[in-house]
């Protein structure tokens, strides 16, 4: 059993889809990326590469490439659990964004983790939280995530 954490964070821009755990969020400005910022995503195979000590995120999909330009990230994730071979055990996530409420939305993110990652619904958790208006997340800047992952 190895334990492992990540995090992300990414600008917000208008024009931009709202991309959490591999659902498009309906939001009036989403993640500012070269791939598609998915930030939970990105939180994820970090904790998930952090737990098999291979590195991380920047290294293996690097924001410079044109390989990675407008990249899906649930492809990015599925590619990262079959090159590292892991079965996940768990998975405890938070999202940390000020407006909209991804409180609606939590179920079908969980369920599309779920398909993307093999493991049940019940290992997967995902929480939100706002930032009560504070720093860049609360003023509406940014979002980010925490990630992590049991696996074997
Ligand atoms: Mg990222």
């Amino acid at each position: 059993m190895r334990i492992g954490i990540g995090s992300d964070i990414h600008r917000l821009a208008g024009g931009r889809p709202l991309m959490i755990g591999g659902i498009e969020i309906p939001s009036e400005k989403g993640e500012a990326a070269h791939s598609d910022g998915d930030v939970l995503i990105h939180a994820i195979i970090d904790a998930i590469l952090g737990a098999t000590a291979s590195g991380d995120i920047g290294a293996l999909y690097p924001d410079t490439s044109p390989e990675t330009e407008g990249m899906d990230s649930a492809m990015m994730l599925g590619s990262v659990i079959r090159d590292t071979g892991v079965r996940i055990i768990n998975l405890d996530t938070t999202v940390n964004l000020e407006k909209p409420k991804l409180r609606p939305y939590i179920e079908a993110i969980r369920t599309r983790l779920s398909a993307i990652t093999g493991i049940p619904v019940r290992n997967i958790s995902v929480k939100a939280k706002t930032a009560e208006g504070l720093g860049p997340i609360g003023e509406g800047l940014a979002v980010s995530a925490e990630a992590v992952v049991l696996v074997e």
